[in-house]
Order: C-alpha cells, then sequence, then structure tokens
C-alpha cells in the first residue's frame, strides 16, 4: 500500500508497505483522512526516534475485523495508546500509560498516513452520522483539549490564558471558552486571531501578557518560549497546565515556581467520547482550522505546507480520487 515513512528523520513517500496483518480483536482500517499535528512536525525533527508510519490523528472505516462482522463498514476514529492490560498501569485504570504501551504512529505501532491503519477493537469509537469526516478527524486532539477539565477546576470566575493559538490551542480556546471563564488566547498571527471570534475568547499579543494575573495558563506553543511567557502571566499558586511536546529540553528557572507555589500539570490524552458528543452537538467546531487538504501521494508538500509559521490543520486524504 501507499504509506508515508518516517526514518532517521527523513520522510520518504513508499508505495511498497505491507497492508498491516490484522489480529484477532483487532480492526483494519481504510483511511478516509488524518491530520498532521504539531507532534508529526516535531517526530521529524528527532523529538522521539521512531522508525515506521507516522500519523495518528484520522477517521477511517473499518474493512476487516476477524470474529467481530457487526463493526464492519463502520465509521471510526480510534484512541492512541495501544495497551497490555496487564500491568499495574492498566490494572489501576491508566491504560494511556500502560508501561508496555505502543502508540500509533509516535511508538512501535504503524500509523494512520497510509491507505490503511490497524487497531484493537477497544481503541475504537464509532463516529455518529452527524459528525462529517473533516470534523471527526479532529477527535484525538479535541480529546486532548478536554483531558484539561479532567486534571484542573476550571472555575466560570476564573481568569484563563492559553498560550500558542495553534492547532491544538485553538480546540483548547473552544472547549474552555464553555466554560464561561475569562479567556484569553496569545495569537501570533492574524489567520489565527480570525477564527477566535464570536466565542468570547479574547485574543492577545505576547507583549500584552499581564504579570501574575491569570488563575489559570494552559501552554500550548509546541516551544520552550511558551513556558517562560505562562510562568510570568500565573498568579501565586495558579495553575499551569503544560499541553506541548517538543524535542530538547527547557532550561527553567524554579526560583518563581517555588516562591510563587505554582502547580504544573502534564497533560496529554483525553476521553474520545466526550469529544465525539461536543462535535456531534455541534458545540465545538473544528472545521474552520483546515487550511488544505492533499492526496497522500503530495504528504511531502502536505508536511512542508503544515510546517510553516501560523499554518493551522492540513489534512491528508489516503484514497483521494485526486489521485
Ligand atoms: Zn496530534
Ligand atoms: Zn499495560
Amino acid at each position: 500500500m501507499q504509506a508515508l515513512w518516517l526514518e532517521d528523520k527523513t520522510l520518504t513517500l513508499r508505495d511498497d508497505v505491507p497492508v498491516p496483518s490484522v489480529p484477532r480483536g483487532s480492526a483494519l482500517i481504510q483511511v478516509l483522512l488524518a491530520g498532521i499535528c504539531s507532534t508529526d512536525l516535531e517526530l521529524v525533527k528527532g523529538y522521539y526516534p521512531y522508525r515506521g508510519v507516522p500519523g495518528h490523528e484520522f477517521v477511517g472505516k473499518v474493512v476487516k475485523a476477524p470474529g467481530r462482522p457487526s463493526w464492519m463498514g463502520q465509521r471510526v476514529v480510534g484512541e492512541i495508546n495501544i495497551a497490555c492490560g496487564m500491568c499495574q498501569a492498566c490494572r489501576t485504570g491508566l491504560r494511556t500509560h500502560c508501561e508496555q504501551r505502543a502508540v500509533l504512529g509516535i511508538v512501535n505501532h504503524d500509523g494512520a498516513f497510509a491507505e490503511y491503519v490497524t487497531l484493537p477493537l477497544k481503541n475504537l469509537h464509532r463516529v455518529p452520522r452527524s459528525i462529517p469526516d473533516e470534523a471527526a478527524v479532529f477527535t484525538e486532539p479535541l480529546a486532548a483539549a478536554l483531558q484539561i477539565g479532567h486534571q484542573v477546576q476550571l472555575r466560570p470566575t476564573d481568569r484563563v490564558l492559553i498560550v500558542g493559538a495553534g492547532r491544538l490551542g485553538q480546540l483548547v480556546a473552544q472547549v474552555l471558552a464553555l466554560t464561561g471563564c475569562e479567556l484569553q488566547i496569545v495569537a501570533r498571527h492574524e489567520t489565527q486571531r480570525a477564527l477566535l471570534g464570536g466565542r468570547n475568547i479574547t485574543p492577545t499579543t505576547e507583549d500584552a501578557v499581564p504579570c501574575q494575573k491569570m488563575d489559570v495558563v494552559v501552554e500550548a506553543t509546541g516551544s520552550p518560549r511558551g513556558f517562560s511567557l505562562a510562568l510570568q502571566a500565573v498568579r501565586p499558586r495558579g495553575k499551569i497546565v503544560l499541553k506541548s511536546t517538543y524535542r530538547g529540553g527547557v532550561e527553567v528557572n524554579f526560583s518563581p515556581i517555588v516562591v510563587n507555589e505554582i502547580t504544573l500539570v502534564g497533560s496529554r490524552c483525553g476521553p474520545f467520547a466526550s469529544a465525539l458528543r461536543l462535535l456531534a452537538g455541534g458545540v465545538v467546531d473544528p472545521t474552520p482550522l483546515i487550511v488544505s487538504r492533499y492526496p497522500l501521494s503530495k504528504a511531502l508538500s502536505a508536511f512542508e505546507h503544515a510546517s510553516r509559521p501560523g499554518v493551522l490543520k492540513v489534512l491528508l486524504e489516503p484514497t483521494s480520487l485526486l489521485e
């Protein structure tokens, strides 16, 4: 099959990648649409030494499900952590922290920038008919945005700042706006600001970020610079939620964290069912984030496009009629 291949920090388009074999309890999924996210761009830079097919945001159609015919033809999205089900983390309900986990398109499991992908059935969620593919493909990052609500209590009276109005920051903004909090977001690019209108979200700039005023700050820039801005903005006893993963370390002066008694919260994958409810109800609409769609055969151009500053969501269409 055709697939994008990552090896030694180099992407190549291949036509000779075998269609994955489907163990019992898993499904073979034909990828309808897949989204390029910052994690994919960081993977290419060497954030994690992955070799294989990247891609973890997708919507697809089940074309094989050995022994489970009811799944056939279902339109699905998939949770990305493939857990062993037996380790201490799995047994205590922390499947996303499974000690032996593989992660779709990131760790030890070929991803969705391909014609087909395989996942365990228990990772899959059926997509309601009311959600078009273009919205369903955002389920994974939207779930990641919703994870913040699992970890930090947001009061309607809180002052909240999101640092970064990129792919993830935009979804975080739409989700946090639902709490009624006083919400500001640092947006560098005019295209990012334009999408924030009409949702009770106030765009701001790096220079206008207040000092020690915010109850909660979400760092979603995907760059080390975002952290120092977050630290500047958070009030004493406030919380910083970290959503970015990137290659390399960050130099941090811990003194203000100690002196101001700041809580740091790392935040990753979140609840798919909740994300699908928000999409089905139209409460969150991620589709304005889409800037372009490319057939899989043009995946290298798609990556180049996605890596330009300020560009939001670029989609890949593996079985496009455009090909
Ligand atoms: Zn992602
Ligand atoms: Zn496990």
